[in-house]
């Protein structure tokens, strides 16, 4: 039995990967219809692994250990990650500003009105004073203990 399709390709959300549509936006266009969420957490959580063991490292002077710290730091920076709300897809920050799947492109095509949600940088500086704060309130804290 031979099933039209018509024009249509066929694609099942629930099964098949999202597609990424490139090109079909211009640049600096697809942030506006994107819904991101942005989490540096596993990464900051690496980097902070990563110095504990290069500080134990530095204090046992014991090499494998340091090489193998500063491995796990250069691989927890891939960690700072985006995840979209439409689609599903996690993917590296670096990278938000381009990811336009079907549910993006097609705001886009309908000329949707833009989102008023916070935008994946806003979200980064939010994360970033949220983290400078805590590392002010600790130090404060540290401090206080001499
Ligand atoms: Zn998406």
């Amino acid at each position: 039995m031979i099933v039209d399709t018509g024009s249509q390709i066929l694609h099942d959300p629930d099964i098949d990967r999202p597609r990424a549509v490139t090109g079909a936006i211009p640049a600096g266009h697809a942030r506006r219809y994107q819904r991101l969420l942005v989490s540096p957490l596993p990464m900051v959580l690496g980097c902070l692994l990563a110095a504990v063991l290069v500080r134990h490292a530095l204090g046992t002077r014991d090499l494998w250990l340091f090489l193998a710290s500063v491995g796990l730091f250069a691989a927890s920076l891939p960690l700072f990650q985006f995840h979209c709300l439409d689609c599903g897809r996690i993917g590296w920050y670096l990278r938000a500003t381009r990811h336009a799947c079907e549910a993006v492109t097609g705001r886009y095509r309908r000329g949707e009105p833009e989102r008023t949600r916070m935008s994946a940088q806003t979200q980064c500086l939010l994360w970033i004073y949220v983290m400078v704060g805590g590392l002010l309130v600790a130090s404060v804290f540290a401090l206080g203990r001499l």
